[in-house]
């Protein structure tokens, strides 16, 4: 119910305007959805005074003023409650972010505030969404190439709390690949030098570092609990095997979960989400694997012994890891409806820009993830 003291703004990413005398075409420019309808004048007249500014009541003193004839009230706000309904408008309130988040908070993250509002209906819910943000617990597992760009990226969004994971030092040719390691740590665990980073990006940060591998016998149970969201990109001693210790853990808590991808063989690989009872788990994109490659015999290979060391780009990496953040973040701040979720792991070519995606399905009868039922964040 619109009242007398409302104040209204036009959507900061909605570009309007006319198309002949009484068309208005409205464009979103985040979500690329349109449309037009039409207007009359006295519509017209109220929009040119939406300034984020003038209050309901405001603006039916300037228009009566400026047409010399009185105007009904509710006229007005049946206007305005037509716009709001649309996405035009949204409502300009002063300390409407207070119950969610802070001044400070606010103004580091107004832009990517606002482009939340255009994916969620209610001027609060992009507050809440940021606050989801800031109060949740990330664990990473590897702090390389792309577990390091993944908690940078995860920082530079908001997020205040992490566990990273990571048993290496940094080594000299670290130094030159990956942004977060400078000369001065050579020698230093990761992620104490990761810790570093992210404070200087934002100084609100915490993080609980674990140095040391994730061996096959090691308890992770209790890391997992403290844990709203888990990531890994712990490739050793192999990704395969770190992601289904990780991901069946996950899956009995009921936590979603990312395996990022990137490293050696796997090129840009966009990883995967998993969000139990949902989306495939990691036993589900095994048993697709074995089924795939069922008639695969390996042949003796010719060549026993060679030097391999397959390299990529950084950008690759990148690109790995920021997939994975968008993904990330589009379920910790609830952006998009889970529900109909169904991507599941793609690769970037590197020749043809293309991104080719596996057709996995959660396997209903999977042993970890079969009997688990979808629950809301
Ligand atoms: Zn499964």
């Amino acid at each position: 119910m619109i009242k007398n003291t409302d104040i209204f703004k036009i959507r900061e990413a909605v570009d309007i305007y006319l198309i002949g005398e009484d068309i208005l075409q409205v464009y979103f420019m985040n979500t690329r959805r349109q449309f037009q309808f039409k207007v009359n004048k006295f519509t017209l007249l109220l929009i040119e005074c939406v300034d984020g500014k003038k209050s309901i009541l405001d603006i039916k003193v300037k228009l009566e003023e400026r047409i010399d004839k009185e105007i009904d009230l509710d006229a007005i706000k049946q206007v305005f409650s037509h716009l709001f309904e649309k996405g035009i408008i949204v409502e300009n309130k002063q300390n409407f972010h207070k119950p969610y988040i802070s001044d400070e908070v606010k103004e580091r993250y107004d832009r990517q505030i606002n482009f939340f509002g255009d994916f969620l209906l209610g001027v609060a819910k992009k507050y809440e969404a940021q606050q989801k943000i800031q109060k949740s617990r990330i664990l990473i597992f590897g702090c390389g190439s792309v577990g390091g760009w993944i908690a940078t990226e995860l920082a530079m969004c908001g997020v205040e709390n992490f566990i990273l994971f990571d048993g290496d030092n940094v080594e000299k040719s670290d130094v030159s690949r990956h942004i977060f390691f400078k000369e001065k740590f050579i020698g230093v665990p990761k992620v104490n030098a990761l810790e570093e980073y992210l404070v200087n990006i934002n100084p609100m940060v915490k993080v609980e570092k674990h140095n040391e591998y994730l061996s096959p016998d090691i308890d992770i149970t209790g890391l997992i609990r403290r844990a709203d969201f888990v990531i890994n990109t712990a490739d050793e001693p192999y990704i395969g095997h770190t992601s289904l210790k990780i991901s069946r853990e996950c899956i009995k808590q009921k936590k979603a979960h990312y395996i990022a991808g990137g490293f050696d063989a796997h090129l840009a690989s966009t990883g995967e989400l998993v969000i139990p009872g949902l989306t495939p788990c990691v036993d589900c994109y095994a048993d697709y694997f074995t089924e795939a490659l069922k008639g695969w015999k390996p042949k003796t290979h010719p060549v026993k012994e060679r030097y391999q060391e397959i390299g990529g780009l950084s950008s690759m990496s990148l690109f790995s890891a920021s997939f994975g953040v968008i993904e990330i973040i589009k379920y910790i701040a609830g952006l998009t409806d889970f529900k109909t979720y169904s991507k599941s792991r793609g690769e970037f070519l590197f020749d043809t820009l293309d991104i080719t995606y596996l057709d996995v399905k959660r396997d209903k009868n999977c042993k970890t993830c079969g009997g688990i039922v979808y629950e809301e964040a």
